[in-house]
C-alpha cells in the first residue's frame, strides 16, 4: 500500500516532537507540507537531513511496483494498487473473454451470438471484451475488432500469471495471497496480473465461481463457453466493484426529451444520480405520451440524500427550470416531483409560480399508473 502524508509525517521531527521540527532545511515550510510532496512524490527524501533510515527504506519500497499493466488494444489488464476498493478504488475492471476454435463444429453459431451480444447498463452498452481466439480467421478476427472485441493470443497470456482452478476456496485462498503478496508486499514475483480459465456449461455454478473469482481477485476470467445470461450478469456484477467509489455516478443536469413531446407532454424532475436518471427515463420512455425529464444539479446524490444535503432545494430546481425554455413548450405547465420531495412542493410552488406542483409516486415503476390515473382524472 501506499504511503500517506500521516505515514510519512510520524517519522519527521514534527511527528516526533523533535527540536529540529520545521527547520525549513528542505525548502517547505513545514514538515507536514514537506510529507505532503514526499506522499506525491513530488519532491526527494534526501532534502531532509533527519530523515531515519526506517522512513528511508519505506519510501524505496513504495517505489516498487504493486501490480503491472498489460494492454490488449484498447482493454487495460492488472494495475491495481488497493486491496479493498474502499481504500481508493479499482483501477482496471476483470477482463471477461471467451474461447473460439474455428475448427470447432459449433464455431459459426458461438461466432455469431458472440458477436450478437449486447447489454445495455445505466446507458451504456457492452460486451464479451475478448476472444481466446485458436486457430483465427481473418475474417472472424476483423469482425471481431470492429466490434471492439480484442484477441487474445499465447504471447498475451504469457505476460500474466495463470492460476488453474482447483476449486473455489483454494482457487479464491490463492488469488488472495497473490494479490496481498502484489499491493501489500510489492513483490515482484506475484506483479503480473493473474488469469484464470473456467470450463464446462454448468452456468449457473459457472456464474456462482466466476462472481467470486472477480470480487477476489482476478484479473481475467476465460471461460471455454458462451452464455448470454453468464456474461450479462458478471458484467452487472463487475459495474458494482469496478465503479469509483469517490465519483458520484451522474448525468448531466438538463432537460431531457422523451417519446417526441409535444404541447401536451407531461414535466418530471428528479435529480443527477445516475440510477435515478435512468429508473425514472425508462419508465417515461414506455408511456405512450411525449414528456420531459428535468435533472438538478445534485452532485450525483439520490433524491432523498440530496434534500437531506440540501443538494436540491426550491432555489436549485427553479433555477434549472427557468433557465430551460420547458414553459413556452406546454400548455398545462405541471411539474411531477419525487413523491420522497413532498416536503419541497410549497416552497417550489412558490418559487416557480407559472407552474402547478405536483407530486408524483416514489417510486419510478408506478410512473406510468400514476400518469393514467393523472389522465383519466
Ligand atoms: S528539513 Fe523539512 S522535513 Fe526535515 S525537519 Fe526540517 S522542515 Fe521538517
Amino acid at each position: 500500500m501506499s504511503l500517506g502524508a500521516m505515514d510519512i509525517f510520524k517519522f519527521l521531527p514534527a511527528g516526533k516532537r523533535d527540536t529540529n521540527a520545521n527547520c525549513k532545511k528542505c525548502g517547505c515550510p513545514t514538515c507536514m507540507m514537506f510529507a505532503i510532496k514526499l506522499s506525491k512524490g513530488q519532491d526527494a527524501p534526501s532534502k531532509c537531513p533527519f530523515l531515519p533510515d526506517e522512513l528511508i527504506e519505506k519510501l524505496e519500497h513504495n517505489k516498487k511496483v504493486q501490480q503491472k499493466v498489460v494492454t490488449l488494444g484498447h482493454l487495460k489488464v492488472g494495475g491495481e494498487t488497493v486491496l479493498y476498493r474502499h481504500e481508493k478504488t479499482f483501477v482496471n475492471p476483470c477482463v471477461f473473454a471467451v474461447e473460439l476454435d474455428s475448427q470447432s463444429p459449433d464455431y459459426k453459431q458461438k461466432l455469431k451470438r458472440i458477436l450478437e451480444f449486447q447489454f445495455e447498463c445505466i446507458g451504456k452498452k457492452y460486451h464479451i471484451d475478448a476472444v481466446y481466439f485458436k486457430n483465427p480467421i481473418d475474417d472472424a478476427v476483423s469482425l471481431l475488432k470492429d466490434k471492439g472485441i480484442e484477441i487474445i493470443n499465447d504471447d498475451f497470456l504469457a505476460k500474466l500469471y495463470k492460476v488453474e482452478y482447483t476449486n473455489l476456496q483454494q482457487t479464491v485462498s490463492q488469488l488472495i495471497k497473490i494479490r496481498t503478496c502484489a499491493i501489500v508486499d510489492r513483490n515482484e514475483e506475484f506483479s503480473n496480473p493473474t488469469f484464470i480459465k473456467l470450463c464446462g456449461s454448468d452456468f449457473c455454478s459457472l456464474c456462482a465461481i466466476a462472481s467470486s473469482l472477480v470480487c477476489k481477485y482476478a484479473n481475467m476470467i476465460i471461460f471455454e463457453e458462451f452464455s448470454e445470461a453468464l456474461f450479462a450478469s458478471l458484467i452487472t456484477l463487475r459495474l458494482n466493484i469496478y465503479t469509483d467509489p469517490q465519483k458520484p455516478l451522474q448525468v448531466e443536469s438538463k432537460v431531457y426529451e422523451f417519446n417526441n413531446p409535444d404541447e401536451n407532454a407531461l414535466v418530471f424532475l428528479t435529480t443527477n444520480f445516475a440510477l435515478s436518471y435512468f429508473a425514472v427515463a425508462n419508465e417515461l420512455s414506455s408511456l405512450k405520451c411525449g414528456s420531459y425529464l428535468v435533472i438538478t444539479p445534485s452532485d450525483g446524490m439520490s433524491v432523498l440524500t440530496a434534500w437531506s444535503a440540501q443538494k436540491i432545494t426550491a432555489e436549485i430546481a427553479s433555477k434549472v427550470v427557468s433557465a430551460s425554455n420547458i414553459l413556452d413548450k406546454v400548455k398545462n405547465k405541471i411539474i411531477i416531483i419525487p413523491g420522497l420531495l413532498a416536503d419541497l412542493k410549497d416552497e417550489l410552488q412558490q418559487a416557480l409560480p407559472s407552474w402547478r406542483i405536483i407530486v408524483g409516486t416514489a417510486e419510478a415503476y408506478k410512473i406510468p399508473e400514476f400518469v393514467k390515473k393523472m389522465q383519466n382524472a
